[in-house]
């Protein structure tokens, strides 16, 4: 675990304390932290800090150091650019939550409920890069809520515009995060290179592998607006949506709840059963009722109704440091490991 002391890095903790097939051998962090025990090293946020790892000592992010050979990275991306190319190139797995490479062409982008036939595309990164080892990026955590959301509907009916408006939590900035007396009681309608990003990432993560070991990004715009707003965990985003062939709203919510993600990711361990949880409720989703959903892995759809401008809107909330980040990299490691394909 490279960046383990941080928000992301303590899910994969939580997350993968007791998983069937994996095992957390190595943490690594800053130099702030490198050489303390993880207990020492570490401002644990929820519940009680595993007894095995806490004893752990923090190692530097040098592959020198640290051995294993799947590399889980919550490293903020002042540190990933760096770090992580150099673990993939001593032969590692390298399964990144930072923005580096997410947009680099031979870089699957991945959200796995959404699009986790696209790592098949760590065999030509090998073959070109000439390494054994990997790097694979999970998404934007607001990108990959609306994602969810989107794959079904794009599918079905063939996405042209997007218009996602979002209301992040607090802990989608990492810890400490967003300074207190900034946002109890405030919204603020700015998160530092949020909506680039969530306008880039949408199209590659529902765009197509052609076959050749290269992307097709999906042909439709759009334009985001993010807001950081006093909630503790659960991105919600709310999208209008234009089509190529306009749905009934029935027909969309049909297509949304019986989505159940590409071939191979239903049955893994960190799977949700149902990945997109339709509510009816007309006040729902809501970060304090729903994001847990599914253990943090499954997103909630609510109030998907016709647009007054375009076809439709709804609504979309995701866990952020799960599905938005830990839990989908370790969703992304097992369906790997299922085909064989951790290593080269
Ligand atoms: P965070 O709480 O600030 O944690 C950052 C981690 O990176 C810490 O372990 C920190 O170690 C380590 N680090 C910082 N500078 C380093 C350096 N120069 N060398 C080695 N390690 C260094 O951030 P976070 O929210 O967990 O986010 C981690 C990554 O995931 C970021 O790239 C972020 O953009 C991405 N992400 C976050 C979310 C979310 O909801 N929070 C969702 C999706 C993706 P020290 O403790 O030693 O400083």
């Amino acid at each position: 675990m490279l960046g383990a002391t941080g928000a992301v890095g303590q899910t994969f903790i939580r997350l993968l304390q007791d998983h069937p097939w994996f095992r957390v051998a190595e943490v690594a962090a800053s130099s702030r932290s490198a050489g303390k025990s993880y207990r020492d090293a570490t401002r644990w946020l929820e519940g009680p800090m595993p007894a095995d790892i806490a004893a752990l000592p923090v190692r530097a992010c040098t592959p020198d150091e640290v051995l294993s050979p799947i590399v889980f990275s919550a490293l903020d991306s002042a540190a990933a650019g760096d770090v992580e190319p150099r673990f993939a190139q001593a032969g590692r797995l390298v399964l990144s939550n930072a923005k580096n490479y997410r947009m680099a062409s031979d870089v699957p982008l991945v959200v796995p409920d959404v699009n986790a036939d696209h790592l098949l595309q760590l065999t030509a990164q090998r073959a070109a890069r000439r390494w054994t080892g990997g790097l694979v990026t999970n998404a934007n955590c607001a990108a990959t809520v609306a994602a969810m959301a989107l794959a079904p509907l794009h599918k079905a009916f063939g996405l042209t515009k997007v218009f996602v408006t979002t209301m992040q939590a607090v802990s989608g900035a990492g810890y400490p995060g967003v300074p207190s007396l900034d946002i109890l009681g405030n919204v603020i309608p700015f998160i530092g290179d949020e909506e680039p990003k969530i306008e880039a990432e949408l199209p590659k993560i529902l765009g197509a592998l052609d076959g050749k070991g290269s992307f097709a990004h999906a042909a439709f715009g759009v334009s985001a607006q993010a807001n950081r707003v006093p909630v503790e965990h659960g991105h919600t985003a709310c999208l209008s949506v234009e089509f190529k062939r306009k749905p009934s709203v029935s027909d969309a919510i049909t297509a949304l709840s019986s989505w159940r993600g590409p071939d191979g990711v239903r049955g893994l361990p960190s799977a949700p059963a149902t990945p997109i949880i339709v509510s009816d409720a007309p006040d729902r989703p809501q970060p304090r009722r729903d994001v847990n959903a599914g253990r943090g892995m499954a997103v909630t759809v609510g109030r998907v109704r016709e647009d007054t401008l375009l076809h439709l809107r709804l609504v979309v909330l995701g866990h952020n440091t799960v599905v938005g980040a830990a839990g989908a990299s370790i969703l992304n490691a097992e369906w790997l490991a299922s085909r064989g394909l951790l290593n080269a």
